[in-house]
């Protein structure tokens, strides 16, 4: 009985423990660092060095406090940006793109976490400039592609 017990424990837990972000390439297959900058006046930014080298700038202090996977739907986010290719690269896409990652892993697998997320999500301003929603718009933009394949 005890050994039942824990085998159906470790069959509803399979959430993965992710310390690093998983893994980017942009869309050319180039892969994309992460690199923390807590002066970073953002949650993270996707960015091109000079040398085009694309890269990925997070602030450590904004997405350490969050739950892992809100914090691996950031990295994914940022990630998109250079992922998708330019010709749909937008915030929407960009939002669509990492729900989508986080929920093929098995990051997000009930509706506590996707409530949570959506939640979160809704509290965000929108930004005209960089083309962000506002928050409840995202937010439903972000479950319409949770809910498909
Ligand atoms: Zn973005």
């Amino acid at each position: 009985m005890k050994k039942m017990a824990l085998m159906s424990l470790l069959f509803v837990t399979p959430i993965p423990v992710l310390a690093q972000p998983l893994p980017c390439s942009s869309f050319t297959g180039i892969p994309v660092p992460y690199i923390p900058n807590p002066a970073l006046n953002n949650v993270g930014v996707a960015h091109t060095m000079q040398n085009g080298q694309p890269v990925i700038v997070m602030n450590p202090n904004v997405v350490g406090p969050l739950p892992e996977f809100v914090r691996q739907f950031w990295y994914a986010h940022e990630c998109a940006h250079h992922a998708l290719h330019p010709m749909h690269n937008s915030e929407m896409n960009a939002d669509c793109y990492a729900i989508k990652a986080i929920r093929n892993i098995g990051l997000i697998s009930n509706p506590q976490q996707v409530g949570f997320l959506l939640n979160y999500i809704s509290t965000l301003p929108g930004n005209i400039m960089t083309g962000h929603l506002p928050g409840p718009a995202r937010a439903q933009n972000m479950y319409a592609c949770f809910a498909t394949p």
